[in-house]
């Protein structure tokens, strides 16, 4: 693996951290925060990265069992992407894609992500990030309804607890009801139905049975509503900030054959599946489905450098081809040149290393095991893992199944305690809702920083058994 060489950003010695936090308290609003409890709240400062592991201002090493906010496939430090994106700077930082203008970087991604994409992608649509790749679906949808002579097709079917961005259309397609009652959303003609959550609503059944079972309210939904409203199901092959839901097998499929049935496009927002995370470019290939749209960002420069966009399928191209009439939506940033050279040079990398290949059939199913493995620990009632994506969850007390474990109480904050006791043991995890802690570490990890990991993570787990004596 090529890393950079020299420690260009090691000077941690010479920042002044405090000085540094307080300017950041003082005039910095972060995203998802608490404005009330800011003066309060110091933050980590983060200064260098290589690898799987980040350096804060205070030296600490830890190991990034986040991926940034899952978005680092191919790990910090690659100076070759750095590269490429200083050479396109000096040559053209900057060009829209408006008005019949292109450039190499927006052409030659573009020709990319067709190639490792799903046979029935053969174009892509460009935007700044996944929330306004979200946007974009939202709207080419409804514009694909309107030319295709259903413009009464206007309804989105989405899930409780997806979460598909922060934009007025990303916020309303998730179902997040602590962003929906911020500002009025969902937007109108965006509904949910209940998400595939065994944990949540498979008591007494398999998970085969509650599988079906779940897809059978997309539906119930569809003929509620008249299937001649109903526009898409959008959903994330694998729940990630809602907790890394992993659906059951039984699923998708069922889904992919209800969305069939009544004719309604099927959108994989894949912003944190794409990219390898499953050990597939996409998501959908690990479940068998074909997505009419998809939507990715994230993974797709690993975060070096924003971008995000939709692969739009033929069966929505070739009618909009064929019926004509301006599409007018699009972004200053739609393809921007700096973005694709990333992105491009990070698919060159995922694919000269095969990191694919390995989540796929070695490090995946390793990390798999070892993670699934932490449901012994006396305070883990249940650890699932799917790729390089997995989720625990907390408990009090464990029974006979994972239906009748006893969650902690809600005020403890367990979840959120042990997240920070497993950052002074070195490794990042994410704390969500229900004492569940949540991992998407960058794809590059080998067998023994996996090792590695799992060991952080039980240190935290142990310290935090400690604090509840
Ligand atoms: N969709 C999914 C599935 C995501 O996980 C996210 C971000 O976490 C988004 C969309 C929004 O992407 P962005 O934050 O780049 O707007």
């Amino acid at each position: 693996m090529e890393l950079r060489e020299e420690n260009r950003m090691n000077n941690h010695e010479k920042i002044d951290t405090q000085c540094m936090q307080e300017t950041d308290a003082a005039h910095h609003l972060h995203p998802f925060a608490d404005y009330r409890l800011k003066k309060e709240q110091t933050s980590r400062i983060m200064v260098r990265g290589e690898g799987a592991y980040l350096w804060d201002s205070e030296g600490n090493r830890l190991l990034d069992g986040m991926a940034g906010l899952w978005c680092t496939n191919v790990g910090y430090g690659r100076k070759s992407i750095a590269d490429a994106v200083h050479g396109q700077m000096v040559q053209l930082p900057f060009y829209n894609t408006f008005f019949h203008t292109t450039h190499i970087p927006a052409i030659e991604l573009a020709a990319k992500l067709v190639e490792i994409s799903p046979p029935q992608f053969n174009h892509v649509f460009f935007a700044g990030s996944g929330s306004e790749g979200n946007d974009t679906v939202v709207r080419l949808v409804r514009h694909y309804w309107s030319k295709k002579g259903n413009p009464e097709r206007q309804v989105i079917i989405s899930r409780n607890n997806a979460y598909h961005g922060s934009t007025m259309a990303g916020a309303s397609l998730g179902g997040w009801q602590s962003m929906h009652s911020q500002g009025g959303l969902p937007l109108p003609g965006i509904i949910h139905i209940g998400q595939p959550s065994y944990l949540e609503g498979g008591k007494g059944k398999t998970q085969e049975e509650f599988g079906l079972e779940a897809a059978s309210w997309l539906e119930q939904k569809i003929l509620d509503i008249g299937a001649e409203n109903v526009a898409a199901f959008i959903g994330e092959p694998v729940q990630g900030a809602g907790g890394v839901i992993v659906p059951p097998v039984t699923y998708w499929p069922e889904i992919q054959r209800i969305c069939d049935k009544y004719g309604i496009l099927l959108i994989a927002d894949e912003v944190i599946c794409g990219f390898g995370r499953l050990g597939y470019w996409f998501g959908s290939e690990y479940f068998g489905i074909r997505p009419d749209l998809i939507t990715f960002a994230k993974g797709v420069t690993s975060g070096y450098v924003p971008l995000g966009g939709v692969l739009v399928g033929d069966r929505i191209v070739s009618t909009l081809m064929e019926k004509g009439g301006e599409f007018n939506h699009g972004f200053t940033y739609s393809g921007h040149p700096i973005g694709c050279v990333a992105a491009l040079e990070n698919i060159r990398i995922l694919e000269d290393e095969k990191i694919v290949e390995r989540v796929h059939s070695d490090t995946g199913p390793y990390l798999q095991k070892k993670f699934e493995a932490l449901a012994a620990h006396p305070l883990v009632g249940n650890a699932e893992a799917i790729g390089f994506l997995g989720g625990m969850n907390l408990v009090r007390q464990k029974g006979a199944t994972i239906h009748d474990n006893v969650p902690f109480d809600a005020a403890l904050q367990i979840g959120p305690t042990c997240r920070a006791h497993m950052i002074d043991c070195g490794v990042i995890m994410r704390a969500v809702a229900g004492d569940r802690l949540v991992m998407s570490p960058p794809l590059t990890l080998t067998h023994a920083e996996i090792d590695e990991m799992i060991k952080l993570i039980i240190l935290g787990l142990d310290k935090t058994v400690e604090d509840l004596r």
